[in-house]
């Protein structure tokens, strides 16, 4: 007969005793057989631990390492980047992210956070790292430290003087209220915000705005050189310090004014009114423009026809983060003869077009870190869809998706245009 081999015999890891006793009961042989324990944890924890005893990082050591964050994070979509792999390198102490580039790339995008089962929360660990990490001196990438510069000198990131903020209204076409001039009381206050106030494009969707808001019989005025950035970017970055500092002289300056609601242009605008203004004292009612002209869709005389087949790009600050995914959708859908189509990553799971948490002043730097920028990987899914028309609400997409329309070699197949552009091309009377 031949001899039976026993497979764990010769296993150095195994361990088995002639006779054991477990809990009364006699286990000889192979019946006490157990491997012996590995070792799971071999490198030093510090470079976590430092990570998470900094305020506001702490959940980033709940992570178990599951992974669905990593299938939905936009910048692994393009490059080697989550929270789980973030985790990991500063597990196996790898990586100082604090001194890494992986520091800047996350977007405050929230896509993780939707999926994560352990709440690991990178809209707060970002955040409070970035801060630390601008507090200690550790670089900050150029381009975002002229960001903040720009922000804390001219109360705006572009650079741009506080005196020109309402030179777009002279091009109007119809009378628009600032309210240092004529301070009476308003219904609605505009907050127009930076990019819309000094951007050609975005001046071109200001002014459209304008219109359209002036068509309807809305009694709104605007805080012109008053206005100062809301700053919730340059606090995604790192910049808590700037954030506080212009919260309270917005604050201070909505004020002197009698308005019942404020209007905003920009997402991020929103997010700061709603979420973090009323903790310094500045409690609004505030609406994201989409939201308020759909309620009035009916009113807008929404007449002439654009035949083309459109799509829509969530802001990750109106959508995932504010909740607003159906007011663009209803008034895209308004317009005579458009087509809409919906691409397959949208609304929960929309894309991110790269410009939020700070990237939008982080463009060179992020290139440097990705094989394809964001905004670009965004441009080709929205061709992919048919559409000739890419629809935006968020200001910071204009001006990146039209770049990356040209550098995709997109250049005559798709157009980017903000939602209020095309309700003013629609208007019977525009
Ligand atoms: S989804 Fe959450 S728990 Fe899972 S790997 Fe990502 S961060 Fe960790
Ligand atoms: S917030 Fe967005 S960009 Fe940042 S890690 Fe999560 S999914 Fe990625």
């Amino acid at each position: 007969m031949a001899e039976q081999l026993d497979p764990y015999a010769r296993h150095p890891k195994v361990i088995e005793k002639p006779e054991a006793e477990v809990e009364g009961v006699s286990l000889p042989g192979q019946w006490n057989r157990m491997f012996e324990q590995r070792v799971i944890f071999d490198y030093a924890q510090e470079g976590l631990e430092e990570i998470t005893a900094i305020p506001g990082a702490e959940s980033l050591g709940q992570c178990y390492q599951c992974g669905k964050c990593t299938g939905v994070c936009p910048v692994d979509i393009v490059g080697s980047y989550s929270p789980r792999k973030i985790y990991r390198e500063a597990q196996v102490g790898g990586v100082d992210l604090l001194r890494s580039p992986n520091l800047w790339l996350c977007t405050t995008c929230m896509n993780c956070l939707r999926v994560c089962p352990k709440d690991v929360n990178m809209i707060e660990i970002m955040p409070a790292l970035r801060e630390h990490a601008v507090a200690m001196g550790k670089s900050v990438p150029p381009e975002l430290a002229k960001a903040f510069e720009n922000t804390f000198r001219h109360g705006n990131p572009l650079g741009e003087p506080a005196r020109k903020r309402a030179d777009w209204v002279a091009d109007a076409g119809v009378p628009v209220r600032v309210l240092s001039k004529d301070p009476a009381p308003v219904d609605i206050l505009w907050w127009v915000e930076c990019y819309p106030s000094y951007t050609p494009r975005g001046k071109d969707a200001s002014r459209a705005l304008a219109r359209i808001l002036t068509a309807l019989g809305v009694d709104f005025g605007i805080l012109g050189s008053e206005e100062r950035c809301t700053c919730d970017s340059q606090r995604l970055a790192g910049e808590r310090g700037l954030f506080e500092m212009l919260a309270e002289q917005n604050i201070k300056t909505l004020g002197k004014y009698q308005f019942n609601r404020v209007l905003v242009t920009d997402p991020h605008a929103l997010n700061a009114f709603r979420v973090h203004y009323p903790k310094f004292g500045g409690t609004y009612e505030t609406v994201h423009y989409t939201k308020f002209l759909a309620s009035r869709v009916e009113r807008l005389g929404l007449r002439k026809r654009i035949d083309a087949t459109i799509t829509f790009h969530d802001p990750c600050y109106l959508g995932r983060h504010n909740g607003e995914y159906n007011a663009p959708r209803v008034l895209i859908q308004a317009i005579p003869g458009a087509r809409f189509v919906d691409m397959p990553r949208c609304r929960e799971n929309s894309y991110c077009c790269g410009g939020g948490g700070g990237g939008m002043w982080l463009d060179s730097f992020t290139g440097d870190h990705v094989k394809e920028r964001l905004s670009e990987r965004r441009v080709r899914e929205a061709v992919e869809t048919g559409a000739e028309i890419l629809a935006i609400c968020c200001p910071y997409e204009v001006s990146r998706f039209e770049d990356a329309v040209k550098t995709t070699g997109n250049t005559g197949k798709l157009v980017v245009k903000d939602i209020a552009e095309l309700l003013n091309e629609a208007r019977e009377d525009a």
